[in-house]
């Protein structure tokens, strides 16, 4: 089926807020990754649940793709239209519904970001803790499942998603979940639809958990002189049991890059990243326990902060890294790598990746929240260069291998879009047909984001 069937029902529908502009099509046919662009038909942007499901009945009625867009920030090709269709971008539907600060709760559209959401709560000593860094969108984090640096305290978008309104691909509106902390009702939607990457509806409504802001925050920096001596020190702080909110890993190439973006002096070393939430007491009892656990290890030059500002500048390198990283190589593109193993096999793991890449001509600085087992390879590569992208995908795919080997998963939380199709069976042997049939129970004609996540038919 083609779009020009359904285009006078959705113009009418939406008006000039269905778009077909060769600059929309475009920025909705952009990813922030290797991807080559794959520009949508139209773009649309409801402002009303009533409005998306209106918008997917006159899809289903034509047979036309439809696709979620948050913020774009994805970075396996999520979001790309890659059978053509509408994208829809949730950027008109940010609103905060209702704040229960008594039950620690709110519930918002999907195209709030993470970053204005914290900033409207920011009065009422409450915060959305899930940080994946980028400002992505609450919509788009809760259907790749991010979690990101926060993860190892708070847990990742599975966690903090209580429930969901979800328009499914026949126009059907539908809720699940409900504000009580636990329920035992049957099957668990919300946890379906967390992590189904639109392919199974359209996210219009959540309710998400809340924390207290913490009383105090400690952070530190400290180098070490071997990749080898940071993971050990991560696996004993994690196995001593100290609550850490935060910790990071990123290797010397990834301090040299930040160095050259930002003009720092971090020395060119691996360096562990941390942060401590708490009371006054708690923090400093935590940080000193950490401290010794690092020195133990050989760690030098550590940098505390407890001050807002300082803090900032010490997550500097953390969170620079990727502009860094891409910004070392001029007109490179990235393969971003995403294996999460059981944290005994840590540093089994990061020692055969970073062996690996040592043997390939690929330059790939490794990084990663180290605290849940999850680490990165930032793969260089020049998309001309067969031969580099060839190297690259080997590097990639044994990386894959080995985390399934060592009883892990090949995404820890960027999630599947087209990067990691292939892995699935091997991840989850017929699980991944039983994924498909729940697909084709709830969306028979394959229009919510096709191509992604389940077999193909
Ligand atoms: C510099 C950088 C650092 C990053 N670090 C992390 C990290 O630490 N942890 C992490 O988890 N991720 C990380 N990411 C990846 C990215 O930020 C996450 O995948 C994020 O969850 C994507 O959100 P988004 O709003 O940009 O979604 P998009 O990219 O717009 O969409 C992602 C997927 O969700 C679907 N979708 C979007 N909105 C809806 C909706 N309302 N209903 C149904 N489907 C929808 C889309 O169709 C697509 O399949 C990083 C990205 C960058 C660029």
């Amino acid at each position: 089926m083609t779009l020009d069937a359904a285009l006078p029902a959705l113009s009418s529908l939406l008006g000039d807020r269905l778009c077909r502009s060769k600059s929309e099509l475009d920025h909705h046919g952009q990813s922030e990754s290797h991807f080559p662009p794959t520009p949508p038909e139209a773009v649309a942007y409801p402002e009303t649940t009533e409005e998306v499901a209106a918008l997917v009945k006159i899809c289903a009625d034509h047979g036309v793709p439809v696709i979620g867009w948050g913020a774009g920030t994805s970075l396996e090709g999520h979001a790309l239209a890659v059978q053509g269709g509408v994208v829809v971008d949730f950027a008109r539907m940010n609103r905060v519904i209702a704040v229960n600060a008594e039950d620690m709760d709110v519930r918002v559209q999907p195209g709030i970001t993470r970053e204005a959401l914290n900033e409207h709560l920011r009065a009422t000593g409450l915060f959305f803790p899930v940080d994946p860094g980028a400002n992505a969108s609450i919509g788009g984090m809760a259907s790749t499942r991010a979690s990101g640096t926060t993860a190892v305290r708070y847990g990742t978008m599975r966690d903090n998603v209580m429930g969901l309104e979800v328009v499914l691909a026949d126009g059907r509106v539908t809720r699940t979940g409900t504000r009580a902390r636990k329920s035992s009702a049957g099957y668990d939607l919300t946890a379906l639809f967390v992590g189904a990457e639109g392919t199974l509806g359209l996210i219009t409504e959540l309710t998400l958990k809340l924390q207290g802001q913490p009383t105090a925050v400690s952070a530190a920096v400290c180098a070490f002189s071997d990749m080898s001596d940071a993971v050990a020190t991560v696996i004993e702080t994690i196995q001593t049991g100290v609550p850490m909110a935060r910790i990071e890993f990123v290797d010397a190439a990834t301090a040299r890059a930040v160095n050259a973006y930002s003009d720092a002096d971090f020395p060119e070393k691996p360096h562990l990243l941390v942060e401590f939430h708490g009371s006054e007491v708690g923090v400093g009892e935590d940080a000193e326990i950490f401290g010794a656990i690092a020195r133990d290890n050989g760690a030098e030059g550590f940098q505390w902060a407890r001050q807002t500002e300082d803090r900032n500048r010490l997550w500097k390198m953390r969170h620079e890294a990727y502009r860094a990283i891409l910004a070392s190589r001029p007109g490179a593109r990235a393969i971003v790598t995403d294996v999460c193993v059981p944290i005994s096999a840590l540093a089994q793991a990061v020692a055969e990746t970073q062996a690996d890449i040592d043997a390939s001509p690929v330059e790939a600085p490794i990084l990663g929240h180290v605290g849940d087992g999850n680490f990165h390879a930032i793969l260089l590569i020049d998309p001309d260069d067969k031969a580099e992208v060839r190297a690259a995908e080997t590097l990639s795919a044994r990386m894959a291998d080995r985390a399934l080997r060592l009883g892990g998963t090949v995404t820890g939380e960027h999630g599947i879009g087209m990067g990691k199709l292939g892995y699935m069976r091997a991840e989850h042997g017929n699980g991944w047909e039983v994924m498909g049939s729940i697909k084709a129970a709830l969306d028979p004609q394959n229009i919510m984001n096709p191509g992604k996540l389940v077999p193909p038919e």
